[in-house]
């Protein structure tokens, strides 16, 4: 059970975010709900949230984008609950261009919101984490941590990167009871996915059905999309007690697409 803490998830307004902010609630963590959409549908979250789990829920408005915004929502979760126990970053856009066409200002963006706002949340949330000698990051990086897929540059560069902070950190905190690891989904049917079909047709000069059959789906040789609940439940696990000797790791539950 995760009665008495308090987990932190960015981008959690929507697809896996909001799969593992309503899977910690079931565990009993307080909840900071993060992300973009209309006003009254978050509202009708949270409140969910508070309803169906009977934990607390608010909502930070934080842009992972801004430094000092990011800084900002952990001190709203510390302010709050007294505590930041678990920190899932999550928030992340993509964009799919070819690199010698790929927008300066959609490079950085990704690089911000997908890579440097765990930074930020780490530097934030890590010291508390250690003071109390519990802690439990989770970073949502993907298969493109580990593998690339053309035109998508700055996604799968910023995806290596997390990977790559994950390991440090992991390193840095070993010794304070608190673990860092990233989760490495292949291809999960949330709107991040569905937003981008659009421009993979562009770009492949396919039609929609190849994308996901030809695109899609044939990077996963299972032929499936893998689920934000199971995402959650792995997120769930790594808070365990069962999971305290897994850190610096980067599990994939991709349906097999990095072993090939
Ligand atoms: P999604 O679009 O459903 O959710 C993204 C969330 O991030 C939303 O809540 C959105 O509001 C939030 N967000 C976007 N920009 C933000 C910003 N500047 N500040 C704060 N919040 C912001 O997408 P998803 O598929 O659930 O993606 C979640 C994470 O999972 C991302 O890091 C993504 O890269 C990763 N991932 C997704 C897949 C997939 O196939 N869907 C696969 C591997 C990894």
């Amino acid at each position: 059970t995760l009665k008495n803490k308090t987990a932190v998830v960015t981008g959690s307004t929507s697809g896996i975010g909001l799969a593992i902010a309503r899977a910690l609630a079931k565990e009993g963590a307080s909840i900071v709900l993060n992300g973009f959409g209309p006003a009254e549908e978050i509202e009708k979250v949270r409140a969910e949230i508070e309803s169906g789990f009977g934990v607390k829920a608010i909502y930070s408005p934080a842009d992972m984008a801004k430094p000092d915004e990011v800084a900002g929502m952990i001190r709203l979760a510390e302010d709050t609950f007294g505590t930041v126990d678990i920190l899932v970053n999550n928030a992340g856009i993509q964009f799919v261009s070819p690199v010698e066409d790929f927008p300066i200002e959609k490079w950085d963006q990704i690089i911000a919101i997908n890579l440097s706002s765990a930074f930020h949340t780490i530097r934030a949330a890590l010291p508390g984490m250690k003071a109390r000698k519990w802690g439990r990051i989770i970073n949502t990086a993907s298969a493109h941590s580990l593998v690339a897929s053309p035109f998508k540059s700055a996604y799968v560069a910023a995806k290596h990167g997390i990977a790559g902070l994950t390991k440090t950190v992991a390193l840095e905190a070993a010794t304070f009871g608190v673990t860092v690891n990233c989760i490495s989904p292949g291809y999960v049917w949330t709107p991040l996915v569905e937003k981008q079909i659009p421009d993979t047709m562009k770009a492949r000069n396919m039609t929609k059905e190849q994308v996901i059959n030809d695109v899609l789906l044939e990077a996963q040789p299972t032929k499936q999309f893998v689920t934000a609940d199971q995402v959650a439940a792995l997120a769930v696990y790594l808070c365990s007690d069962a999971a305290s000797q897994i850190t610096g790791a980067n599990l994939s539950m991709d349906g097999g697409w990095t072993a090939k």
